[in-house]
């Protein structure tokens, strides 16, 4: 008989960010209805000022930890953790400092959304891949990456090649970009995230590609699965395909969190 564990599904979002739906309550009661063993929110962090329209404020954090104190009364039978999903930007360090202060968090996520003053992600700004160059854009994004990994600030690295979002690849073996990011995942002790949410996207493919995976797993880079949902009927969305993937890659391992302390449990 296959056992099918499922993961905890730790990237969630809120509508604070201003672009998702439903309350985490709501991504709780789906989360329980699939059988998920546990969940965590990780929205999009504040920043000092007004930055950018998709995320919460930072007058708006204690109301972000009202309605995931509100999920976890409601679902008292399903662990519900508090994290955050966290930009890294050169030069942000003290802010990053200060807001792990701010909450006793499960975990924080580390993410790359941002070359400079670029966010390159943004189905609006994809015209600038045209001025950067795909390569120097590759370039600069694992440059990134691998500064935000070994910063210290955070627990798990999300949506490892998120950079290949709208299909944009340089030409060759990607592992010279794959190797330098896992190292520093390694040397930093950083976990990564399988995000189910790539396969919704222009590129349809999950996040990271399995030539990273390999790699990471190889290393002993420790993994969880998330779905990146912004609406309650996308929690452990694609979780079966994630979890062949990560199985095939040689993973045997997945990560869970608690007050920043990670412990490990088997993939099936
Ligand atoms: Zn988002
Ligand atoms: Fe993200
Ligand atoms: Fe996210
Ligand atoms: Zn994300």
């Amino acid at each position: 008989m296959i056992r099918l564990i499922m993961p905890a599904d730790y990237h969630l979002h809120t509508p604070l960010c201003r672009h998702a739906t439903g309350w985490p309550v709501d991504y709780a009661q789906r989360a329980l209805a699939l059988g998920l063993p546990e969940i965590g929110f990780s929205d999009h962090s504040p920043m000092p000022a007004l930055f950018d329209d998709w995320r919460m404020l930072d007058e708006e954090l204690p109301r972000y930890f009202a309605v995931v104190d509100e999920a976890r009364a409601v679902c008292p039978g399903l662990p519900i953790r508090l994290g955050l999903e966290v930009d890294w930007l050169e030069g942000g360090q003290s802010w990053i400092e200060a807001l792990s202060q701010r909450a006793p968090w499960d975990y924080l996520i580390g993410s790359v959304h941002y070359l400079g003053d670029w966010n390159f992600d943004n189905p609006a700004e994809t015209a600038r891949f045209s001025n950067y160059g795909i390569g120097e854009a590759w370039d600069r994004y694992w440059h990134l990456f691998a500064q935000a990994a070994r910063s210290g600030f955070f627990d798990i690295m999300a949506h490892p090649d998120l950079v290949k979002k709208f299909k944009h690849r340089p030409p060759g073996d990607l592992a010279r970009y794959y190797e330098p990011a896992v190292q520093a995942c390694l040397d930093a002790g950083v976990a990564i995230e399988i995000n189910t949410a790539g396969l919704f996207k222009p590129v349809a493919e999950i996040y990271p590609a399995p030539g990273f995976l390999r790699l990471a797993a190889a290393a002993g880079i420790p993994l969880t699965i998330n779905s990146d949902a912004h609406a309650p009927e996308e929690v452990g969305r694609a979780f079966p395909e994630a979890l062949a993937l990560a199985a095939g890659c040689g993973f045997t391992q997945l990560a869970r969190f608690q007050q920043r302390y990670r412990t490990l449990v088997p993939l099936d």
